[in-house]
C-alpha cells in the first residue's frame, strides 16, 4: 500500500478512515482530522482561551501538542490527585513538556486544597476509587478553568473511552448519562464549555500521533484501574474487535448517529435533576444542595462517600 500523501510506501493503514499513510505524513493527517473536528462541532471560537486538563497520559498528552502546535491559546491544568507512585510521575512529565514548550501550566494539589489525598479517601470508601475520583476531577477542573477566565475546557476523551463509557450506561439504563456523552457541552456562567477534539480517534491512533511526534507522556497504569470496570469492559470490547473486526465502529458509532439522538431528545423532556443550584457549602453547580466533592470531604459525610 502506498502513503494517500506522498505516494511512498505507507507503515500505517487506518481501516476506518479507509486510508494508509507513512510515518512522515501521519501527523499531518491527524492534525487536520483534529481541527476539521473542531471547526465542524464549533468547539474553540477564534481567539477562545484553551484549558487543556492534561493526566500525563498519551491522549491528553497529544491534544495539548496538537493544540499548541496549530495556534491555539492553549494553556495546561494538572489535578494531582494524591496516588502514590502515580500522580508525581504524571506530573514531572507535563511539567516538563510545558516548560520545554512555553505552555501555562496549573498544578492543583488534592491533598493540600482539601485536605486528603485520593489514596486516603478512596480507604473510606463506599464508592468506588474511580467513580470518586472522576467526580472530583469534573467539578475541580471545571472550577479552575472557569475561574482563570477560560473560555474552553478541552480533555484527550477518545472513541475508545466514548465507547466504554456509553456501555457502562447502557449497562446502568444511564438515560442521563447517554443523553451528555457528546463531543461538546456548551457552557454557562458556572460550566465551562468542554470539548473532546479527539474523539473519533481510537487509542491506537492517538498512542501513533504521541510516538511519531515524540511527546513525552507517562505510560504507566493509575494503580486504581485495576478496580475499574472501564478497564475490564475495554480489554473485552478489544477481545471483541479481534474476532470480529469493525464491531466497535459500527456499534459505537451506529449507536451515536441513530440511538443516542432520541435518548437525548427523551432525557430532555423527562430530567428529573432539576435546575443546577449551587452547592450550600463549596458554591460549586450541583443538582443538589451539597454537592458530590463536599460530601466525599466533609468530615461528617465520610459515610457518605
Ligand atoms: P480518564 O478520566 O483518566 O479517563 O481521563 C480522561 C481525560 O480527563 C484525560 O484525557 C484528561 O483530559 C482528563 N484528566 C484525567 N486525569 C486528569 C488529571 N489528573 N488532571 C487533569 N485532567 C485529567
Ligand atoms: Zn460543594
Amino acid at each position: 500500500m502506498r502513503c494517500r500523501f506522498c505516494g511512498k510506501k505507507a507503515d500505517i493503514i487506518l481501516k476506518m478512515h479507509r486510508i494508509a499513510l507513512c510515518k512522515k505524513c501521519y501527523p499531518r493527517f491527524f492534525e487536520n482530522r483534529v481541527l476539521k473536528t473542531i471547526e465542524k462541532n464549533k468547539m474553540i471560537e477564534d481567539k477562545e482561551k484553551v484549558c487543556v486538563a492534561v493526566s500525563g497520559g498519551k491522549d491528553s498528552m497529544a491534544l495539548l501538542h496538537v493544540l499548541k502546535k496549530t495556534g491555539f491559546r492553549t494553556s495546561a491544568l494538572y489535578i494531582n490527585l494524591g496516588i502514590k507512585g502515580y500522580s508525581e510521575k504524571c506530573e514531572e512529565v507535563i511539567r516538563s513538556y510545558c516548560k520545554l514548550h512555553d505552555i501555562p501550566l496549573i498544578v492543583y494539589d488534592l491533598e493540600k486544597e482539601k485536605g486528603k489525598a485520593l489514596d486516603e479517601v478512596s480507604k473510606l470508601k463506599r464508592r468506588a476509587t474511580c467513580s470518586i475520583c472522576g467526580t472530583i476531577k469534573r467539578q475541580i477542573t471545571n472550577k479552575i478553568a472557569r475561574d482563570n477566565g477560560y473560555n474552553v475546557l478541552a480533555t484527550g476523551h477518545n472513541m475508545d473511552d466514548g465507547l466504554v463509557f456509553l456501555f457502562l450506561n447502557l449497562l446502568n439504563s444511564d438515560v442521563f448519562a447517554i443523553s451528555s456523552s457528546k463531543p461538546m457541552l456548551e457552557g454557562s456562567d458556572l460550566l465551562v464549555k468542554k470539548v473532546k477534539p479527539l474523539y473519533r480517534f481510537t487509542d491506537l491512533e492517538t498512542r501513533y500521533y504521541a510516538e511519531i511526534e515524540n511527546i513525552p507522556y507517562y505510560n504507566g497504569k493509575c494503580p486504581h484501574s485495576k478496580e475499574a470496570s472501564s478497564t475490564m469492559y475495554k480489554e473485552w470490547w478489544n477481545s471483541l474487535e479481534e474476532k470480529k473486526p469493525g464491531i466497535k465502529n459500527s456499534f459505537y458509532w451506529g449507536f451515536m448517529s441513530n440511538i443516542q439522538p432520541i435518548i437525548s431528545k427523551y432525557a430532555s423532556e423527562v430530567d428529573p435533576r432539576g435546575d443546577i443550584k449551587r452547592c450550600k457549602i463549596c458554591g460549586e453547580p450541583t443538582s443538589r444542595d451539597i454537592c458530590s466533592v463536599c460530601m466525599i470531604f466533609s468530615k461528617d459525610a465520610a459515610g457518605g462517600i
